[in-house]
């Protein structure tokens, strides 16, 4: 793996109006995707003859690569790439290469749903790749093919797994969206899976991400009544968070098999630490995964923008950020707004 530049100390970074660092990037590579999960790009919106973004309209690695320096720059430390699906873009470990050279990043993660994993893990890890996330939404073959828009098998996940691991992935975050009567009933089956793995299943609460998905809340499953059917079975205890910021919630199962995590967007908000900002496939910058817009970074860059405008363009972006949607959901017209898809900007 290439090796990381050490940290810098970090003085004077641009501060959010409620004092918020920016240090973690997430970066779409594409919109498009082979699935077509119901929570997220439901078939019957995003049908076989869909528009996505054509390729002159999408950032270029070279362009990627600009923007995540001047990021870092910035005070980011921590890049993820996502979708859409990652590995659509089929270079995608030449971009990791560029990303892994930059000063000042120490970690690079990916989020993917796997199907197309076998094929370039090695590549992707000898590129500087740091860390995977899988999507894993059920191990039931029927459910899972559901919760994929009908598109995948869950034998493409089992293959993901074990290829990253064989690549030396050791330790994967397992990410699973749970939703209530679909696949909440099979949480126990899944930690019986990994526990002890060194694998983290992480539990998602389905999110309101997007305006087509059809969100209602009480498909949610909160957080605390996961811990407490999982807690029954297999004590767990807190852990402290990895770094501040961290989404997920650690816990650990108190006979030493690994440990979980929960990501309560809904029903826990972590707002105040939020230090992420989305960078969409079409070089907009979100600064908020419920944004309504994007700010336009390709436009400038395209037309000549130098170093220095754009780190400007975005430390006034990010200094003027005041949001904290999760803390005020459901707050009188805050769910019929309009919001940015979540394959737009790849959570
Ligand atoms: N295609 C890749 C994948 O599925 O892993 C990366 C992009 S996907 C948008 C990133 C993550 O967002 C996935 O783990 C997915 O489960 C999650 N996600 C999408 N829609 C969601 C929703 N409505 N609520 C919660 N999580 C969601
Ligand atoms: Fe595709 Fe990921 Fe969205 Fe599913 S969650 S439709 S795999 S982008
Ligand atoms: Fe960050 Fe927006 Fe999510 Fe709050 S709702 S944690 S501000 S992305």
């Amino acid at each position: 793996m290439a090796a990381r530049i050490p940290l810098r100390v970090d003085h004077g970074l641009p501060r959010d109006r409620r004092a918020r660092v920016l240090s973690d990037l997430r970066i779409s590579v594409i919109d498009r995707c082979n699935y077509r999960c119901p929570y997220c790009m439901p078939e019957d919106d995003y049908p076989r003859d869909h528009k996505f973004l054509s390729k002159a309209n999408r950032l270029r690695f070279e362009e990627i690569e600009r923007l995540a320096r001047l990021f870092a720059n910035l005070g980011v430390r921590k890049l993820r790439l996502t979708g859409g699906e990652p590995l659509l873009r089929r270079e995608l470990p030449e971009l990791v290469r560029q990303l892994s050279a930059i000063e000042g990043i120490d970690d690079i993660a990916m989020t993917t749903n796997g199907s197309l994993l076998p094929a370039s893990v090695n590549a992707l890890r000898d590129a500087g790749l740091d860390r995977i996330t899988l999507s894993v939404d059920s191990l039931h073959e029927t459910t899972y093919r559901e919760l994929s828009g009908g598109r995948g098998e869950v034998a493409e996940v089992f293959a993901a797994i074990g290829a990253a691991t064989a690549a030396g992935f050791a330790s994967l975050k397992l990410n699973c969206v749970v939703m209530r009567d679909i696949n909440d009933g099979q949480v126990l089956d899944m930690v019986e899976h990994f526990r002890g793995t060194g694998h983290v299943l992480r539990f998602i609460e389905y999110m309101d991400v997007g305006t087509c998905n059809e969100w209602n809340q009480d498909r949610v499953v909160p957080s605390a009544e996961l811990r407490e059917r999982i807690g029954a079975r297999w004590p767990i205890r807190p852990l402290p968070a990895n770094y501040g910021g961290e989404v997920a919630q650690r816990w650990s199962f108190v006979d030493g098999s690994g440990e979980i995590g929960f990501i309560s967007s809904v029903s826990e908000p972590f707002c105040g630490d939020c230090t992420r900002a989305r960078l969409s496939a079409d070089g907009r910058l979100y600064t908020c995964l419920f944004a309504d817009h994007g700010h336009d970074l390709l436009g400038p860059l395209r037309a000549g923008a130098s170093d220095a405008d754009l780190s400007q363009l975005i430390t006034a972006i990010w200094t003027a950020r005041d949001d904290r949607y999760s803390e005020i959901r459901g707050a009188a017209g805050s769910n019929s707004r309009e919001r940015v898809e979540m394959y737009e900007i790849g959570g």
